[in-house]
């Protein structure tokens, strides 16, 4: 069990931790990933503190794709992974469940991204 007290992604959705919001509702918070591997990667976390997929509420879980898909849609990217890893061997960093959601833009084209309005 992980402790929510020093938790990273807890802090930032109190805001003990700065970071580029891209949405926010009572139960999930999408933010900018502090290092990206592409442009426009953004993590989309549920508010609850849970380490893996099985620790968090259907409520929250249940808003959380379609979060996903909006910021999707604002990079207008074709291509992308979303991807959600629990566990050290799974290559899980932060024990706060999160997904993330990574454009794979056509580099020659480029891509223009145009986050939700709040
Ligand atoms: O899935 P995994 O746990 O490996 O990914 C954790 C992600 O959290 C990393 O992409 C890392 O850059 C991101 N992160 C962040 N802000 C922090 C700490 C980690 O965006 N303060």
């Amino acid at each position: 069990m992980s402790s929510a007290a020093a938790c990273i992604f807890c802090k930032i959705v109190k805001g003990d931790i700065p970071s580029f919001k891209l949405f926010e509702s009572d139960k999930i918070l999408a933010f900018l990933d502090i290092n990206p591997l592409s442009r426009g990667h953004a993590l989309v976390i549920p508010k609850h503190h849970g380490a893996k997929l099985t620790e968090i509420p259907d409520d929250q879980l249940s808003e959380i794709l379609p979060v996903v898909k909006k910021l999707v849609v604002a990079t207008g990217a074709e291509n992308y992974n979303v991807l959600q890893n629990n566990g050290l061997i799974a290559h899980q960093e932060v024990d706060h469940v999160h997904f993330h959601m990574i454009p794979k833009p056509n580099e020659k084209e480029g891509m223009s991204i145009e986050w939700p309005q709040q």
